[in-house]
């Protein structure tokens, strides 16, 4: 007779199957469910992240997701503080917000470390209360324009139980105005 499925080889094959069908359906961390597809390999800027050389894990499988649903593909995005210059005990937490350029004071979470159990923010150990405020929205580095068309990536934990059980992130943008493009966030959800 077969034992229970609770040895580590055991979990390991569940979660490797589990792991595949997050990769190949593309399924996003919960949060993120009514705003990303899976990206076109092919379409800028998802195009960045497409061959997975930004992973700081180097996990084997990875999401890359862009913006859905919506009129256009033009948002604000705005990111955590780098750093606390009026530190105390305020939190730099790791997390990106964008607003559809049709609703400018609609901020959604793109990302955000609190949700990803890997993280040392995860299951709001922190007070919300000592949560650092984020930037004003970010600008072109090339001509200040501040409308970009987004990736999402995500490294899958090689042991990930969930869509939100993720290693690493990635935000590249595109400008609408000049076309520069690149990753402008990266967060390593799990650190090393
Ligand atoms: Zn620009």
């Amino acid at each position: 007779m077969k034992k229970r499925n609770d040895n580590k080889e055991a979990a390991g094959e569940i979660n490797s199957g589990l792991l595949r069908e997050i990769a190949e359906k593309g399924v996003p961390p919960v949060y993120l469910r009514e705003y990303v597809t899976k990206a076109y390999a092919t379409k800028s800027p998802a195009t960045i992240l497409s061959d997975g050389k930004w992973r700081k894990h180097k996990a084997s499988l990875w999401n890359v997701f862009s913006l859905a649903g919506f009129s256009n593909l033009l948002f604000f995005i705005r990111l955590s503080k780098t750093q606390s210059p009026d530190a105390g005990n305020i939190f730099i937490i790791p997390r990106v917000e964008a607003a559809h350029v049709d609703q400018p004071d609609h901020w959604f979470t793109l990302y955000d470390a609190r949700f990803h159990p890997g993280s040392v923010f995860a299951y709001n150990r922190v007070n919300p209360k000592y949560v650092a405020d984020m930037q004003d929205s970010y600008s072109c580095q090339q001509c200040g324009n501040k409308r970009f068309r987004l990736a999402l990536g995500f490294e899958i934990s090689p042991e990930c139980s969930n869509p939100n059980d993720l290693s690493g992130f990635a935000l590249a943008v595109e400008c609408e105005s000049c076309g520069w493009k690149g990753i402008v966030y990266q967060d390593e959800i799990v650190k090393k």
